[in-house]
């Protein structure tokens, strides 16, 4: 998945230089995890966790309130900064856990400092990234106030790497590293906070579009999301959150049973199964057809609009066939399509379909009667695609190894533009996530 909404040029930023042992190969997987790794990430302590903790420490009921106060208002790094708390309650804290999991932030700025793309690096050297995008008020002409109020959308990863493997995506090239915890999905939002605090601004949407997929991930996004919208945590309403998946059905009916808490987000890029079968490769699982009724059904329960998320690739799933497909797919459904042209990635053999080819797509849809927006890239010039960043840091890959998989997405790109579905099976690593409890 990949930020998205206009383009501009990249200024800066430095920060850190991680060791070679931190980072690992490009398909590095995390280090072992230490002892030191192994404390929890007091922030994502959800349910009444906080409570529990502080009482078997003898601590008064209060404490929970205080420490909160220090993780979400005053956002503070260390324990030593938490000075409502007595000295020994401190360091037990820091015994006990990380008051911050992400260890060091690259920040690129990008699109005149609209857009700004972290690498985060966390304890055990794993990467992920987050992308913080922001959106003046818009509306004042011949208007007593904004019909767009000002907006701060931060898109943020779940997973390090993803086990889906889309081949238009830099995360799926890295292959799938491991499942964030709560405490690190939360506090790229903190770190976001946290550069937005001087500016008198606050952070107003989150979007699970970043690494990973979700819903392979979901009690912790679930749990991420509890504290992101509980008042005396982040506060912000789940209303003004997305998840996005590529199409985990099991997940999709669990979050349907929850009722209409956020926004779905389904990445679907194709509505036809035999190209779907190569650009997400869950498909091979899941196809068009069911994941399409259980966002359905979704949309039923909730009374919530469904968002279906397209890349626009170059000859490949922008033609009047798949704009019909898609129109066909969706055409009395609650549903939203979002058109974003793929960004540049380095060892796909794909391009971007054209700006007009992007309106001629739109238009086909929207005369089908699906509501259709075009939205512009954000970053281009800042490791836009999802993972870019990541990627970049990991090295590039060996020549023989792009050249297969090269090989190996145009060979089934042409099978599947004849029409024939893959004989593909899922990779292992995959099958694996497909199977774990976090599908049931
Ligand atoms: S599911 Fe999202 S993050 Fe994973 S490979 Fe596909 S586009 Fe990339």
């Amino acid at each position: 998945m990949s930020p998205t909404d206009a383009t501009d040029e990249t200024a800066v930023a430095p920060v850190y230089a991680p060791s070679t042992e931190a980072v690992g190969g490009r398909h590095a997987k995390p280090a072992s995890r230490s002892a030191k790794v192994n404390r929890r990430g007091l922030s994502g302590l959800a349910g009444g966790e906080l409570e529990r903790w502080l009482a078997a420490e003898g601590q008064p009921a209060y404490r929970a309130r205080q420490i909160r106060d220090a993780i979400w208002r005053q956002n503070v790094e260390t324990a030593a900064e938490m000075l409502t708390l007595p000295a020994p309650l401190r360091a037990r804290l820091d015994e006990a856990f990380r008051i911050d999991t992400i260890a060091e932030d690259e920040v690129k700025i990008a699109d005149s400092g609209m857009t700004e793309k972290t690498l985060h690096l966390l304890a055990d050297g794993a990467l992920i990234e987050s992308v913080l995008m922001h959106y003046p008020a818009r509306g004042f002409v011949g208007q007593a106030r904004p019909t767009h109020r000002e907006r701060h959308t931060l898109c943020i990863s779940s997973q390090a790497g993803c086990a889906v493997g889309c081949p238009f995506c830099a995360t799926g090239e890295l292959g799938f590293g491991r499942d964030l915890e709560t405490a690190e999905i939360v506090d790229q939002v903190r770190h976001a906070a946290r550069r937005l605090a001087g500016t008198g601004s606050h952070l107003t949407n989150i979007v699970f579009m970043g690494m990973g997929e979700p819903l392979l991930n979901l009690d912790r996004v679930l749990e991420a999301v509890e504290i992101l919208s509980d008042p005396r945590h982040f506060g912000l309403g789940a209303r003004h959150v997305v998840v996005s998946t590529s199409g985990v059905v099991p997940g999709i009916r669990r979050l349907t049973a929850l009722g209409p808490q956020f926004t779905l987000a389904i990445s679907l890029h194709a509505a036809r199964d035999p190209l779907r079968d190569v650009l997400v490769p869950l498909n091979r699982r899941w196809p068009v057809a069911e994941v399409v009724a259980a966002a359905r059904e979704h949309a039923r329960v909730t009374g919530r609009r469904v968002s279906y998320e397209y890349v626009m690739i170059s000859g490949v799933n922008d033609t009047e066939i798949d704009a019909d497909a898609l129109a066909w797919l969706l055409r009395d459904d609650l549903a939203h399509v979002n058109l974003i042209p793929m960004n540049p990635v380095a060892h796909t053999p794909w391009q971007a379909s054209t700006p007009e080819r992007v309106a001629e797509f739109a238009a086909r849809v929207r005369r089908g009667g699906v509501g259709v927006t075009i939205r512009a890239n954000r970053g281009q010039d800042a490791g836009a695609a999802c993972g870019q960043l990541a990627a970049d840091r990991a090295g590039e890959p060996p020549a023989p190894a792009v050249a297969h998989r090269r090989e190996s997405i145009e060979r089934q790109s042409e099978v599947a533009l004849r029409g024939s579905r893959s004989s593909e099976s899922l990779s292992s690593e995959l099958e694996a996530a497909v199977r774990s409890g976090a599908v049931r």
